[in-house]
């Protein structure tokens, strides 16, 4: 049987679920990249929250989001602790009314699929769920305790075992170097220590990194780096037995970390245009730890100030910077770019977690079937060029 070769270029969760998804097809002949170890870019930063409902994706992407919140629920069973999940549950504040539909409309959908969802109004019941929280101007929120957050490295790592398992090939501390073109078409690539391989198909699945990887090809990837300041609270008050919920408003949101509580500024309350939140950056620069601007930790010490003053007196216990690749429009890159042969599965933003195994299910059976998908043609690289 004649294999098709194909090159995954990043070994973050969008390159590990895209080698596991194409690892399925007996014909698929596949080797990932990673210039450093599995789930250690972006992926490894993450929260990992994958909430049954909330803001981060539109409700009209509710199967991608069930599709992530299964196969990592799937992971679990197969092997416990194997995709890391954390069932805290999720409370989602609404504070004006169209968020209040949104949270109904996917409390609905997180039903008909079998899961709990409530919308609660009575405020000594949300103060229940999350004591130390401001009710004043919360007009309800939604809760489910079936959700939680999950560990994008322990994901990626599962995803490439399922991948080499079926015969996929990982090589790690192998940085890409250089895209070899034929005329209009990328041919293969050659890794740092001047290796050469061949392909049919190329994915780039860099993340942050595909603006450079990117320009390996002649290909200008138009995403942006936003900052993604994370930092970790030690509460003034212990609660012993009591499980702190994921926690979404609008412009932030919370979830515990062990005995601490981790918060970052959310993905979609960032300007692009404003070059506090947004630009473009070396992520080979970033710290460990630290390199969070003053600027956010104050930003997020007001919104617990107005909306949960029982974490305000919190003690800093470490913080870091990560960035995350977002295209104007915020959903990610995927599919076909001008190169032929030359794909992305990037700008995943601050959703790649609950996105990416939808995403490389479809994209598998672009590149071994021809066969596109409604979801696909929506986050094409085309889109970008006509705006
Ligand atoms: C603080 C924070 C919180 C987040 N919270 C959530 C959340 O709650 N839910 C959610 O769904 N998402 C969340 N995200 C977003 C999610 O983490 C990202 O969308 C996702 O991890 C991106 O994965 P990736 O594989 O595209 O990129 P990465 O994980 O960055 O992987 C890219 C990989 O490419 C490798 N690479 C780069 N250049 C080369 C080269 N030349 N050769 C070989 N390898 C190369 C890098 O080493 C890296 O490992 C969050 C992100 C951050 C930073």
């Amino acid at each position: 049987m004649e294999k098709k070769r194909i090159g995954i270029i990043g070994g973050g969760i969008s390159g590990a679920a895209l080698g596991y998804y194409l690892s399925l097809y007996e014909e698929a002949d596949i080797t990932i990249f990673e210039k450093n170890r599995i789930g250690c870019g972006t992926t490894a930063k993450s929260a990992g929250t994958v909430c049954l409902f909330d803001d981060s994706l539109s409700n009209r992407y509710w199967d991608v989001r069930l599709y992530g919140f299964e196969t990592y629920c799937r992971f679990e069973r197969e092997e416990k602790g194997s995709a890391g999940f954390d069932q805290t549950g999720t409370l989602v504040v609404a504070l004006s009314e169209q968020e209040e539909l949104r949270i109904k409309a996917g409390i609905a959908l997180a039903k008909a699929a079998g899961y709990s969802g409530e919308y609660i109004t009575d405020k000594s019941r949300i103060e229940e769920i999350l004591p130390g929280i401001n009710t004043e101007n919360v007009l309800g929120a939604g809760y489910t305790r079936d959700d939680g957050y999950f560990d994008g490295t322990m994901i990626s790592n599962t995803f490439v075992k399922k991948m080499q398992t079926n015969g996929g090939i990982v090589k790690t501390d192998m940085e890409v170097t250089e895209i070899i073109r034929k005329g209009d078409a990328a041919v293969g690539l050659k890794t740092a220590d001047g290796t050469r391989y061949d392909f049919d198909t190329i994915v780039d699945c860099t993340g942050p990194w595909s603006r450079f990887t990117g320009e390996l090809v002649g290909l200008d990837v138009p995403i942006w780096h936003t900052k993604a300041e994370a930092f970790f609270l030690c509460p003034p008050v212990k609660r012993p037995g009591y499980v702190f919920p994921v926690l979404k408003y609008p412009a932030f949101y919370a979830l515990r970390a062990g005995e601490n509580v981790f918060i970052c500024k959310s993905h979609l309350s960032m300007n692009l245009d404003d070059p506090m939140h947004a630009g473009q950056w070396d992520p080979d620069k970033l710290p460990q730890t630290g390199g969070t601007d003053d600027y956010f930790i104050e930003f997020l010490f007001d919104q617990m100030d107005t909306y949960v003053p029982g974490l305000a007196d919190s003690g800093l216990v470490s913080s870091w910077l990560s960035y995350r690749a977002e295209p104007r429009d915020f959903l990610p890159i995927i599919g076909e770019t001008p190169v032929k042969n030359y794909l992305l599965a990037t700008g995943y933003g601050g959703n790649g977690v609950i996105e990416a195994p939808a995403v490389s299910r479809d994209l598998a059976k672009l590149i071994m079937r021809g066969e596109s998908t409604p979801l696909l043609e929506e986050w094409a690289f085309k889109r970008l060029l006509k705006q």
